[in-house]
């Protein structure tokens, strides 16, 4: 603060470094961080961490607020975002370091039955569902206002430890769109989030919830390692520790949805894995290795299938 109490402006590049301290200085204290990191302009480039976007971009309720937390998460201000079922916290550097909290109601039970039975038989596999190759219905159905999968602004609590803390200061709304990139990386987050479980969602699942609460049929299940190979993922931790998220390369983009507002410039090429330490190498190589071994499962259940 100056000497009329105008908040002195910092430019962002001062901000970036900033951030990157403190970040810097929790891991430091022992707190596991997982930083929401966004190359180029586009906040989320998959299926559900663009429509997570697009769906608060659709609340009037939210409109002249949300634009704050664009540059805010670009730049890298969230220093940490953790979603576990119902609630999603956050810290974001601003002129400080703020708490952010963002509560969100489960989908209640008969929603979530009549999206599981709507798209009955239109998904056919946990890989299609969290890559979000789903058919123009299905993607229709989860993403339809006041009935599907995301939330609507009266479903939504927001709360952030800032002086100028109104109904959305720009540390929740960075919070709000930081959760569209975590779904990038992790869209089964979502599903967490809302307290409901994905497979229900799978081809031979829904037809009768009330019965079958059973897990569907075991060729359309894929368990943790299938999903950590598929996202490139390391996920030996729990869906929600607090530990880094690594960067991962994002599932393919599908431009047919893409309404995201920027547009990024191409990404650059991933680094060859002669440019990588061998630490990098060797887990690239347990990643093929893992892929490999997805593939030859997916072929044997396929033989399974057919005799
Ligand atoms: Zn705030």
């Amino acid at each position: 603060m100056d000497y009329f109490g105008w908040k002195r402006y910092v430019p962002v590049a001062s901000r970036k470094l900033q951030a990157v301290s403190r970040l810097a200085n929790l891991r430091k204290k022992g707190r596991l961080v997982a930083p929401v990191t966004i190359e180029g302009r586009k906040i989320a480039a998959s299926f559900w961490g663009i429509s997570w976007c697009n769906n608060l971009e659709r609340y009037s309720d939210y409109e002249t607020r949300l634009p704050r937390g664009r540059s805010y998460v670009r730049n890298g201000f969230v220093v940490d975002l953790q979603i576990a079922k119902g609630e999603v916290t956050a810290i974001v550097s601003g002129s400080e370091l703020y708490d952010v909290k963002v509560t969100i109601a489960p989908v209640a039970s008969p929603r979530w039955r009549a999206i599981c039975r709507d798209c009955a038989g239109a998904i056919d596999s946990l890989v299609e569902l969290l890559q979000g190759r789903l058919a123009k219905g299905v993607m229709d159905r989860v993403c339809r206002e006041g009935d599907g999968l995301f939330p609507a602004p009266d479903e939504i609590k927001l709360s952030c430890s800032c002086p100028d803390w109104a109904d959305m200061c720009k540390h929740v709304a960075a919070a709000l769109y930081g959760i569209g990139a975590r779904l990038d990386e992790r869209p089964q987050l979502l599903f967490a989030l809302r307290g409901v479980d994905e497979n229900e969602m799978l081809a031979g699942a829904g037809q009768d919830l009330a019965i079958s609460k059973s897990a569907p049929a075991a060729a359309k299940v894929l368990d943790d390692s299938d999903v950590a190979a598929l996202f490139g993922l390391e996920m030996a931790e729990p869906i929600n520790s607090g530990v880094p998220v690594p960067a991962a390369p994002k599932p393919s983009r599908r431009t047919k949805t893409n309404k995201g507002k920027a547009s990024a410039p191409a990404k650059a090429p991933a680094a060859q894995n002669g440019d990588l330490p061998r630490r990098a190498r060797s887990k690239v190589g347990s990643r093929r290795k893992a892929k490999i071994r997805v593939r030859a499962k997916r072929a044997r259940r396929r033989t399974d299938l057919s005799t």
